[in-house]
């Protein structure tokens, strides 16, 4: 066989906002695509039109452009050969492939009704054995291979509701290579009959997701662990269609973990700990309740992909910020982990601190233009306020709150605490002074106000640190930030004048 072109999808069901993890099954597959030189596609799986979601599916578009993943084909993307690549819109394709195994005998009609389903189900329960649809209760159940052919065709005519079950051997081993956890064996005597076809000819998931991966010719299936249990039933399915030749490789990705104790991440975890888990913000359209987002939180998209990349992956050395170019470089299927990857909160804190250092002002502004609501400034002044202030924040939604002072005129608030511990008897005599030497300032520049200060200072036999704190509060509000003098050169002459006339009007707090 010649080698194939690369080709691997990401697909979900809209039903809902697409979990971190979902986004990491889809950055691994897009990887590997763009690595190979190879197509990544985005297929939607909305055959189980009960879960549908409304804007679920434009959400997961969204969550994909915004941490840089593009599409060769696909939903949002743009059609391809294999176009539309919404399930619902493919479904007159499915009913051929559940025909040929019906013609094949190797799947059946299934007539029962929900209420003998239950009975099935009890009656197993009651003599304690797994209830499962399969090749010994099948032979007790209404179906194409316990009635006599005409009553199928009678039921069938007649409108009578039915699905299409695969037929499964009794007992017969199911082996298949996943490219993480090596060769997985399961038996046809764990696995049930499962529904291909529903009677109204729609597809279940497993029929729709088989004959998809074939028709567009998909070579590796990257996807998450919980569809582990459903790969036998693929394998199966390639056999019966005949298209073993052409299966794709799987590779099952181990789960996303909380940070502490054991089990799957979820929304809950993240409420508690205070992290998202999902990459955009997201309105329930039912409930109308508000999920957070990494984008809402201030996180940059390239900390995301950074994040989750090694969720799971071990590159081969130590370096640990990665591009996505880089990504695309190092990705290799060998180097993932089987064990689940647990979610660091610190470390993805870590990520982000990281890449907002790295940005250049100006691109640091523009990201925090969403957050500055109500704030008006010039982009040039917040550049500069970000790059003062970019070395004590982890979000750049912190801005505003962390540097308050520089979005006001006057200080809207002072911590009471620096000034308990700061503010001397002689504060505010410093205060005039300062003012009245910055005044005579024409140079306003950080330098030049460092040297008002220390002139200030000596006139009255004070020292820096008995003063500093206690300045930087007087126009500020706060104790902490960033290095002073360049703060009060960039906040202006006149704000800090005006600041400090305020504060020389504060009393020093008299201890008793
Ligand atoms: N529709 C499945 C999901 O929602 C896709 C599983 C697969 O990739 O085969 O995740």
């Amino acid at each position: 066989m010649t080698e194939r072109r690369t080709r691997v999808r990401f697909a979900p069901s809209p039903t809902g906002p697409l979990h971190i993890g979902g986004v990491r099954t889809a950055l691994y597959n897009y990887l590997f695509a763009k690595q190979q030189g190879g197509d990544f596609l985005l297929r939607i799986e909305d055959t189980d039109q009960g879960r549908f979601v409304p804007g679920a599916e434009d959400y997961i578009v969204q969550s994909l452009k915004w941490i840089g993943i593009e599409a060769n084909e696909g939903i949002g993307f743009g059609d391809g050969p294999h176009a539309p690549y919404r399930q619902s819109e493919r479904k007159p394709m499915y009913r051929q492939y559940a025909e040929q195994l019906l013609a094949e005998d190797l799947a059946y009609y299934a007539f029962d009704t929900p209420e003998e389903l239950e009975q099935m189900r009890e009656r197993l329960k009651a003599s304690n054995v797994e209830a499962k649809y399969d090749a010994i209760t099948r032979t007790t159940m209404k179906n194409s291979l316990t009635l006599p052919a005409d009553e199928t065709k009678r039921l069938i005519e007649g409108g009578f509701p039915y699905v299409i079950r695969i037929k499964l051997p009794r007992k017969e081993e199911v082996r298949f290579h996943d490219e993480i956890r090596g060769w997985v064996l399961v038996n046809t005597s764990q696995m049930d009959d499962k529904v291909l076809m529903k009677g109204d000819g729609m597809p279940t998931y497993h029929l729709a997701n088989v004959v998809d991966d074939y028709l567009m010719q998909i070579t590796h299936v990257i996807r998450g662990e919980e569809w582990l249990p459903s790969a036998p039933l693929h394998v199966l399915l390639y056999r019966y269609f005949g298209w073993e030749e052409v299966m794709p490789k799987f590779a099952h990705l181990p789960l996303l973990l909380k940070p502490e104790g054991s089990g799957k991440l979820s929304k809950r975890d993240g409420d508690k700990l205070g992290f998202p888990v999902f990459p955009l913000q997201w309105t329930d359209p039912a409930s109308g309740e508000v999920s957070s987002g990494y984008r809402e939180s201030g996180y940059y998209p390239e900390a995301v992909v950074n994040i989750l990349a090694l969720l799971g992956w071990h590159p081969s050395g130590n370096k640990e910020v990665f591009t996505m170019e880089e990504l695309i470089a190092e990705f290799s299927i060998e180097k993932i982990a089987k064990s689940g990857a647990k979610f660091d909160l610190q470390k993805a804190r870590w990520f982000n601190q990281h890449y907002l250092r790295e940005m250049d002002n100006v691109a640091l502004a523009k990201s925090a233009k969403p957050f500055m609501s109500g704030m008006e400034c010039t982009n040039e002044y917040l550049a500069a306020v970000c790059g003062l202030a970019k070395e004590k924040i982890t979000f750049i939604n912190e801005l505003p709150s962390y540097v308050p002072y520089f979005f006001t005129q006057e200080i809207k608030s002072y911590d009471d605490e620096v000034k308990k511990k700061r503010w001397k008897a002689f504060m505010p005599l410093f205060c005039v002074e300062m003012a009245a030497s910055l005044h005579s300032l024409s140079d306003w520049t950080s330098t030049a106000i460092e040297a008002s200060f220390n002139a200030t200072l000596e006139k009255q036999n004070l020292q820096s640190k008995d003063v500093l704190q206690a300045f930087r509060w007087a126009i500020s509000g706060v104790g902490g930030g960033p290095p002073v003098f360049e703060m009060a050169a960039l906040l202006g002459k006149e704000r800090v004048m005006s600041r400090l006339e305020t504060a020389a009007e504060f009393e020093a707090v008299v201890f008793t």
